[in-house]
């Protein structure tokens, strides 16, 4: 299986769309690999994971034939994972040639945010319906689309929704996708990846060394969060480690996160990163 890291920024950007402070400053200087957009990924190039506002430059700068795209996994309705208005250039009228329907699995807000945001009335003659499926998916639900084998899984981040974490497995192969969560998940959320085999887990860290006790985690907790994989035999030497979703707000640039991580075998992801496994 191959991740591919499309954006790897918390929801502000990095830099972040109005921030002066060091490392955004540095970041508009320097380029490179200090440069992010909001969060989104690629499993081996036909499973979308979220729809952040910046998909639009993703399809550009890698040059993506996101028609091709039949699968799509939403983990909640926060604006740097779903922006829902763009679905609608799926539609004939916009993308001509865009083949078969794209199936999108995500929460009832998500759906509602989807509902709210396509421009039904607008659009009345050209319905959505047959272009882009809406599937409302619970924390414990397991699946099958397009060859893939997904669990949804409840995650420790804004009570106001059902937020999602997903397994992904594939070919014998299983990623767990923890974008975005904290580190207190529920008992229900252990239960389901306990005795799962990962063999690579994509873990929030949000605000580098700083500790959070909810919704986010830092590097502190992701490795905590790993300790408790580990113990749960869901983590193990061979398991692919990687954090990502930063934020300038965490104060580590690119080099430093990448730093922390080789002490430990784990990797910082950036934008554009390709991981096999
Ligand atoms: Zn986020
Ligand atoms: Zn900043
Ligand atoms: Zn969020």
């Amino acid at each position: 299986m191959k991740i591919q890291y499309l954006g790897t920024a918390a929801a502000e950007g990095w830099p972040a769309l109005f921030c002066s402070c060091p490392v955004c400053t540095q970041a508009r200087e320097g380029k490179g690999r200090n440069l992010r957009t909001r969060t989104q990924a690629l499993l081996d190039g036909e499973l979308l994971i979220d729809f952040p506002p910046d998909t639009y430059c993703h399809a550009l700068y890698y040059g993506l034939n996101l028609a091709a795209i039949h699968t799509l996994l939403v983990t909640h309705s926060h604006m740097d994972h779903w922006f829902p208005t763009d679905l609608i250039h799926r539609h004939e009228h916009f993308g001509h040639g865009a083949q078969g329907t794209l199936e999108v699995y995500g929460s009832e807000t998500v759906k509602n945010a989807f509902d709210a945001n396509i421009l039904i009335d607008r659009f009345k003659v050209h319905p959505i319906e047959g272009v882009v499926n809406f599937h409302i998916t619970h924390g414990g639900d397991r699946f099958q689309v397009n060859g893939w084998d997904i669990t949804a899984i409840p995650a420790d981040h804004d009570k106001r929704e059902e937020c999602l974490i997903y397994l992904c497995r594939k070919n014998g192969k299983t990623l767990f996708y923890g974008h975005d969560t904290g580190l207190q998940l529920s008992q229900e959320a252990w239960d389901l990846l306990e005795g799962e085999r990962l063999d690579l887990v994509s873990l929030d860290a949000t605000l580098g060394l700083k500790s959070i006790p909810a919704y986010h985690m830092g590097l502190p907790d992701a490795e905590l969060m790993l300790e408790k994989l580990t113990a749960l035999g869901c983590v193990d030497g061979h398991t692919v480690k990687v954090v990502n979703h930063f934020s300038h707000n965490g104060g580590m640039n690119h080099e430093e996160l990448a730093a922390w991580g080789a002490e430990r075998g784990i990797l910082a992801a950036y934008d554009g990163m390709e991981v096999e496994f």
